[in-house]
């Protein structure tokens, strides 16, 4: 199994399929005083026709991926052993020294290419989605937000300290909330209500405390719009994340194709549910447990069981996808299991300069644990796929594709679940994948159409705030019932870290989830056309606009009930055809 000794002895230099052309070879960027001097370089260059944009271009993106090269490594390291004080420093010394320092000269740089009179000449083709990325960039910019964005920043950092605070006394131990929510999947219901009491308690005694920063959040981003020429902040996050396929409008538009198309489904699951729990009514406690008492499904035992058996499944999906897996597991680019001073959660990170990926992860043998290998697996492949263009920002693509990748890699693996279950395994398990998309739509419409309110009306009260958020609840939301537990319901928004520390990061989770659906519903019909236009898809990076990247996975790119609906009734079919 590769650990963090096979890491450390990974060259995170050069690779030598990608060899330098501006960075002098064997320089190491890290550290200010060896980066600076390209910036300059790059700043002072004369340029006189399209050529020699495109190579100042490729120039500027090889600069990037050095530097970035150095924080993905440092960063890696700190979360595969969080109690190495070294690490941690080394990490902390690229926030703090690297990083500020790079963006007003990377700024310096968009800025001069935007004013480049040779920009016009460029094969339009190849780099309009790059021109009008940069030149987005430079129209936000606003020299007085900079120290407004410290101002947000600083307010997220206590959210999130406030946030690491709450424990609570449970079973006779000091528990963290996350440990908490555990007993949600345990069979006695009393045990269950307890702890989503004794959670719900300790939220309730910081909400106040949250309202606050909140309220300071929304005026800071209101005067960041304000500065930056825009009506409101919802203006300037549609500008600032690039959102150059989809307005607002269309926002709206998909929140009502999901109360029409999806959330009728919501509801039904949830009856079903109640149903087979034999309670009446359903409760907020009730919603995690299996509905026939069984234990928990036990994929693998140890973290090389666990690589070994999905390999198989990716060489299933695609042999290609098999051999890729295979060469990351051999090259050491996999910290799979749990083990103490490890940091928490997964994630996929790219290596830029060496262009290999890198899965990180805290496997303990849930069938969760399955499906965060494969999730990451997808955005893997995708780095793989799109790693020949010499501009970096193509390749990756924006998150609402990105996550196509992943979520349609999840759905492929479904039929390939019987490495690790018999028949009813993988009835459960592919119940609980679909369930919890049905679930997922309704709650990214809440979630998006809340911050479309609060953005919109920058001068709401705190009642008009939880007055919202209560219809937007009834609108979008199933049949649980909260009686006695109205204070939960109304603050539950606060449970969102999204709208603390990345406003109007949502939307795009639903927008993936209709390409991912789309993606399996075509390998329904035919599964290698359908695996191979996923494939090519991927193979485009962020080359392309969100509706030609859907478009080459097979997939359109529109949030209307038209779209929505069928896609909705395909799940339902699948889910009516699994026994319990
Ligand atoms: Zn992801």
């Amino acid at each position: 199994m590769p650990n963090s000794t096979n890491l450390a002895n990974n060259p995170t230099s050069t690779a030598a399929d990608f060899p330098r052309r501006f960075i002098a070879e064997g320089d190491n960027l890290d550290d200010w005083s060896r980066i600076e001097p390209y910036f300059d370089r790059l700043r002072d260059r004369d340029i006189e026709n399209a050529d020699q944009l495109v190579r100042w271009l490729e120039d500027f993106s090889e600069l990037l991926a050095c530097v970035n090269e150095v924080g993905t490594d440092r960063h890696v390291r700190m979360t595969c052993q969080t109690d190495d004080p070294d690490r941690k420093q080394a990490f902390l010394d690229f926030i703090e020294n690297i990083e500020p320092k790079c963006k007003p000269r990377t700024f310096e740089l968009e800025v001069k290419y935007a004013k480049c009179p040779v920009a016009n000449q460029l094969d339009g083709k190849r780099y309009r989605v790059l021109d009008r990325s940069i030149r987005a960039s430079v129209e936000i910019f606003r020299d007085e937000n900079v120290p407004l964005e410290t101002e947000e920043a600083k307010l997220a950092q206590q959210f999130q300290e406030i946030c690491g605070k709450q424990t609570v006394q449970f079973d006779g131990t000091e528990q963290t909330l996350q440990q908490l929510a555990a007993y949600q999947e345990r069979t006695d219901r009393e045990l269950r209500k307890q702890s989503w009491e004794a959670g719900s308690e300790r939220r309730l005694q910081d909400a106040e405390a949250l309202e606050d920063i909140f309220d300071q959040m929304v005026a800071i981003r209101r005067s960041i719009a304000k500065n930056a020429d825009c009506s409101d902040y919802r203006e300037f996050a549609f500008k600032h994340k690039q959102r150059f396929d989809y307005t607002p409008q269309d926002c709206l538009t998909f929140h009502q194709a999901i109360e029409e198309a999806v959330v009728p489904l919501l509801r039904e699951q949830e009856a079903r549910r109640k149903e087979s729990l034999a309670v009446d009514p359903l409760r907020p406690w009730d919603l995690a447990v299996d509905v026939l008492s069984r234990q928990p499904l036990a994929p693998f035992a140890t973290a090389d069981e666990l690589c070994r058996k999905v390999s198989r499944v990716f060489h299933r999906v695609d042999p290609e996808f098999g051999r890729q897996f295979d060469e990351m597991s051999a090259a050491g680019y996999l910290d799979l299991d749990s083990r103490k001073g490890k940091a928490p959660g997964g994630y996929q990170a790219t290596y830029d300069e060496s262009r290999h990926p890198f899965i990180f992860m805290n496997a303990v043998g849930l069938q969760s644990d399955v499906r965060t290998m494969v999730h990451e697996g997808g955005h893997s492949f995708h780095c793989v796929a799109a790693r020949h263009d010499p501009i970096l920002s193509y390749r990756s693509s924006p998150i609402e594709f990105a996550e196509v990748a992943s979520f349609g890699m999840e759905l492929l693996s479904l039929d390939e679940l019987s490495e690790f279950y018999d028949e009813e395994g993988i009835a459960r398990a592919t119940r609980a994948q679909l369930e919890g998309i049905v679930s997922l739509f309704p709650w990214v419409a809440t979630i998006d159409a809340f911050q479309h309110f609060l953005y919109t009306h920058p001068n709401h009260t705190r009642q008009q705030r939880a007055e919202h958020w209560l219809d937007l609840r009834r609108r979008f939301g199933g049949i649980v019932d909260y009686s006695g537990y109205e204070d939960a319901l109304r603050f539950a928004w606060q449970r969102q870290l999204h709208l603390f520390e990345v406003p109007f990061y949502y939307i795009e989770y639903g927008i993936a989830q209709l390409g991912a659906l789309q993606v399996w519903r075509n390998a329904a019909k035919d599964r290698t056309a359908a695996v191979r236009a996923y494939r090519n898809a991927l193979a485009l990076g962020g080359s392309r606009t969100l509706p030609a990247l859907f478009e080459a996975a097979g997939a359109k790119f529109d949030f209307s009930y038209n779209t929505l609906a069928p896609l909705i009734d395909f799940v339902r079919a699948e889910l009516a055809k699994l026994p319990e």
